[in-house]
């Protein structure tokens, strides 16, 4: 059962290949949500996900929307502008795509936090198209500055010591 559950894993996050990378590029290339053209690209629901259902009734390789709300939730056009989000109360990819549309930021926030995308399709998407800029702390830059000042300091004295020998 264990390798049956693993195989399945490996299986989703294997690489993709040539013919799904030329479908993602044209998808992530258009200037409209990406996500729900992921999910069809996507595997759907596998049989180790966590969902208990009825003896004899399966969904496994259901690709559909299940309405979670990440992707709404994590877009920042609609962070940026709460007036927009209130449009709809429907938590789903198709609200998604009338409320954003063709303002769409292309930054991919949507396709990496839906739970219907598969692990491949995110590993690429991570690799290939998102520039991850990481701001800076504070505190972290008060930490160089007070780094660099104990090795300019601790250069001075080497320097010193030389010039008086
Ligand atoms: S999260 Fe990013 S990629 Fe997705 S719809 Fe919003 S702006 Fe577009
Ligand atoms: S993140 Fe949730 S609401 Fe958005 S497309 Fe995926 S399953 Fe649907």
């Amino acid at each position: 059962m264990e390798d049956d559950r693993l195989s399945y894993i490996t299986k989703k996050e294997v690489n993709l290949d040539r013919d799904k990378i030329n479908v993602l590029n044209t998808i992530l290339d258009i200037k409209e949500p990406p996500v729900a053209r992921c999910r069809l690209l996507s595997n759907g629901i596998e049989p180790y996900h966590r969902l208990y259902l009825e003896d004899g009734f399966t969904i496994e390789g259901d690709k559909a929307c299940i309405a979670c709300g990440n992707c709404i939730d994590s877009c920042p056009v609609l962070r940026r502008e709460p007036d927009r989000r209130a449009r709809t109360v429907q938590r789903t990819s198709f609200a998604l795509e009338i409320i954003v549309a063709d303002d769409c930021e292309q930054c991919y926030a949507c396709v990496m936090s839906c739970p219907q995308v598969d692990t491949g399709i995110k590993d690429y998407v991570v690799e290939d198209r998102v520039v991850e800029v990481i701001p800076q702390s504070k505190k972290m830059k008060f930490l160089d500055n007070y780094f660099m000042m104990f090795v300019a300091l601790l250069v001075g004295i080497i320097i010193g010591i030389f010039i008086t020998w």
